[in-house]
């Protein structure tokens, strides 16, 4: 059994080849350390012409980007792998491949997507990847129904239920996602301009009762094994392809949580747009984005149900109908889901480019007050919200 040691570029080095798979593992000489996320060590590891070959990912037992004085538990590096192996057997596609993994060393080597984009750059830039929302969707719609009671057995599935719980990183969403952005607290960060928007929101009554329906559905909906991440940031894209990365939340979740996360990351973006490219600029590139939350949801929608109506496996979830009984709750838990997204983005801990890089401040604040907005109309309004034409009619009207 080997002993948790934080690897130095050397350790990592020496780990690819020894469990890279690669045909020519001599030939892997050295490593960059390029993590730019909040949690983990990230190593590319190289050959002698410096192309980079395997990653090695290793989790730190504290919070990256706070330091010693948040610790955080190294299991969730086990979670993460065994989370990508299970939806990398059900869609191998748009899976990142892990090639090995230990728990004790809380270490995982996977394949290199360094001729990939990250798709969060790629939106802000206006590079549009036609196949990525339909790619995203079928990632959704196979790695959710298949770990459903739809499809597993009930007692293997508790038992699933069982080896990824995930109570550490649980709790950071649930703090960052429903907590934190309605309260004073110090992990929030936001500009001085936007104290009186926050200050509303904080007093906003329908809005936090609405945002306790969708933390006690987190606490305790165990419906399908979810990426627990999956925003424009853990998803890597290139010409025809799309792959995600980074499931160290994965847990057993509400299955709208995934899907409202991934639709309020493209709304990030929307309302980011006419910051990164200019008002008028951005108008295209705007619509295309309305479109992209329109197909997101249809397509998700539209392979699950068929996915329920060919292979469920429960014989009273296979009842006519009630796939599609349930397909609208999960609608409904993604609207509000993505409307917690855009606001713990904007004025909680964790932020996003598509609004922080926004180098003019008027214009910044300005993106960011509709991105709080359109966070808020989501939740408050998810029920009534019935059909994603609906919900984009909201959007338009909403400016
Ligand atoms: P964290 O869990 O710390 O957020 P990520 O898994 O998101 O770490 O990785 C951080 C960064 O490392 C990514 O944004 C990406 O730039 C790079 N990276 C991660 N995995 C890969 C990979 N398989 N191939 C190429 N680059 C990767
Ligand atoms: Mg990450």
């Amino acid at each position: 059994m080997s002993q948790y040691r934080t690897f130095t570029v050397a350790d990592a080095v020496e780990y690819a080849r020894q469990y890279g798979q690669m045909p020519d593992p001599q030939a892997l000489v050295s490593a960059d350390e390029i993590g730019d996320g909040n949690l983990n060590l990230v190593f590319k590891i190289r050959d002698r012409a410096r192309i980079s070959r395997v990653i090695v990912k290793q989790a730190l037992p504290y919070v990256r980007c706070v330091g010693e004085s948040w610790p955080l538990t190294l299991d969730r590096a086990r979670i993460e792998a065994e989370t990508l192996l299970i939806h990398g057997a059900l869609c191998s596609h748009h899976t990142v491949r892990v090639l090995h993994h230990d728990p004790e060393l809380a270490v995982m080597v996977q394949e290199d997507l360094s001729d990939h984009h990250i798709w969060r750059s790629e939106l802000m830039k206006g590079h549009y990847y036609p196949q990525a929302v339909g790619q995203l969707a079928e990632y959704l719609a196979q790695t959710l129904f298949h770990t459903s009671d739809f499809y597993q057995a009930a007692q293997a599935k508790k038992a699933e239920v069982s080896r990824f719980t995930n109570p550490e990183l649980c709790q950071i969403t649930e703090d960052l996602f429903f907590t934190d952005p309605y309260h004073d607290h110090e992990r929030n960060q936001f500009d001085d301009v936007l104290l009186p928007h926050v200050t509303v929101l904080r007093k906003d009554t329908a809005l936090k009762l609405a945002v306790a329906g969708l933390k006690h559905r987190f606490l305790s909906k165990a419906e399908a094994l979810l990426h627990g991440d999956i925003h424009s940031g853990s998803i890597f894209v290139a010409e025809g392809r799309l792959k995600a990365i980074d499931a160290e939340f994965g847990f057993y979740g509400p299955i709208g949580f995934d899907v409202g996360t991934a639709l309020g990351n493209l709304l990030l973006n929307y309302c980011g747009l006419p910051g990164l490219l200019g008002p008028r600029e951005a108008t295209d590139c705007r619509e295309q984005r309305l479109l992209d939350v329109r197909e997101l949801w249809l397509t998700f929608a539209g392979r699950f149900l068929s996915l329920c109506q060919q292979h469920s496996r429960d014989v009273t979830l296979a009842t006519p109908g009630y796939a599609e009984q349930f397909l609208q709750q999960v609608w409904q838990d993604a609207v509000g889901y993505g409307g917690t997204e855009l606001i713990r983005r904007t004025i909680g801990l964790a932020h996003v480019a598509d609004l922080d890089s926004i180098a003019d401040p008027e214009m910044r604040a300005e993106c960011q007050r509709s991105a709080l907005n359109l966070g808020r109309t989501l939740i408050v309004n998810a029920a009534q919200v019935e059909h994603v034409d609906a919900l984009l009619a909201r959007i338009r009207q909403h400016g």
